[in-house]
């Protein structure tokens, strides 16, 4: 018998399906399974409650006298630990920067040796919070909202992602290097100034765990990918379909755990973000989906997240990933408690008006 979880889950979900007419979509709840993770997600879209958005996406208000992260007030921050300058413009720590990675002032978790004591550690359930905690300041401008900022200077920022992850590789001590970007107060952005952020974890994080496991569930043993699978399904349904370019496509998951939820994912199978040859195409896609986002659904505060193979070794199947998520609804007990998401948008619908 297998004993794996997700074996154990599977034989727990093959129940065998009530007696009585099947759902009419429209008018009933519908259960749907994601590919990749077989969690179930509740699409209740009869319930006549459509999202909104809590607040307007920008509700941080800060004038950029009092900013950090704004060029001249370099002086603010830790020292940089890099950051991209056009071609002999400016010094360290001096403006001149196009994109600036500093520490968080505030990490969650820490670089270095642990301070002794912590060390020594009575239990292999507790240790140092050793890891990394970067803000990627992701342009000098105060106010640019994301879909603002234009490709060319997404392009910049995409490329310090890269850059940071492959530094965090070679420095070895984290196993995951997980990237994200929250826009607006109510996605736990904090600071006006656009940035994003870098957790180097020493351990792989649960959701990358599931999905590493939904890959090699959807093809033991062999070398095929369900992502990959999901974009050709996703294409020749075309119901889902955000945007397409040559090396990408953009949709809503048949699965969307929160209306509007979309996916940027490239063409080419490819364990990692880092290998990506198509920034600029990625880039031109960003702006022109997150363009959308604003433009159709009265701009939504969000966030996005690379979803990415671990830091090391290339031994299983994956396929990485963007992940936008905007925050209309807001998560209560069933979402926080039992982790069962309930999305009052269809994902066809979601992309029909996002296309
Ligand atoms: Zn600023
Ligand atoms: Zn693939
Ligand atoms: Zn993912």
């Amino acid at each position: 018998m297998d004993s794996g979880t997700r074996a154990f889950r599977e034989e727990m979900n093959n129940l065998p399906p009530l007696p009585g007419t099947p759902p009419d979509m429209a008018a009933q709840p519908e259960l749907r399974r994601d590919p990749v993770t077989a969690e179930w997600v509740i699409l209740a879209t009869g319930r006549g409650k459509r999202p909104h958005a809590p607040g307007p996406a920008q509700a941080v208000d800060q004038p950029d006298e009092d900013c950090p992260f704004c060029p001249g007030h370099e002086d603010r921050t830790p020292p940089e630990i890099c950051a991209m300058r056009r071609e002999g413009e400016g010094e360290c720590d001096k403006p001149g920067w196009n994109v600036r990675v500093i520490p968080n002032r505030f990490p969650i978790l820490v670089s270095g040796v642990p301070r002794a004591g912590v060390e020594r550690t009575v239990s292999p359930d507790r240790r140092a919070a050793v890891g990394t905690s970067e803000v990627i300041v992701d342009t000098p401008v105060h106010n640019q909202a994301p879909w603002q900022v234009g490709p060319g200077q997404t392009l910049v920022m995409l490329e310090m992602y890269r850059d940071r992850i492959n530094a965090i590789k070679e420095e070895g001590r984290a196993s995951y290097a997980h990237i994200i970007r929250n826009y607006g107060a109510a996605a736990a952005s904090s600071l006006e100034h656009p940035h994003s952020q870098l957790f180097g974890l020493p351990f792989i994080p649960p959701t990358i765990d599931v999905e590493l496991d939904g890959f090699v569930f959807a093809y033991p043993g062999t070398a095929g990918c369900v992502l990959c699978d999901i974009i050709g399904e996703t294409e020749r349904s075309g119901d889902r379909v955000i945007m397409a370019t040559e090396n990408f496509l953009a949709f809503t998951p048949f699965a969307s755990r929160l209306p509007y939820e979309g996916w940027i994912v490239p063409r080419r199978h490819s364990l990692r973000f880092e290998k990506c040859e198509e920034l600029p195409e990625l880039a031109e896609l960003m702006t022109a989906v997150l363009n959308h986002y604003h433009d159709r659904l009265g701009d939504p505060p969000f966030n996005y997240w690379v979803h990415n193979y671990p830091l090391h070794g290339e031994s299983r199947p994956y396929h990485w990933h963007i992940e936008i998520l905007p925050r209309m609804t807001l998560a209560g007990g069933l979402e926080l408690g039992a982790g069962v998401w309930v999305n009052t948008v269809a994902p066809e619908d979601a992309a029909a008006q996002l296309r």
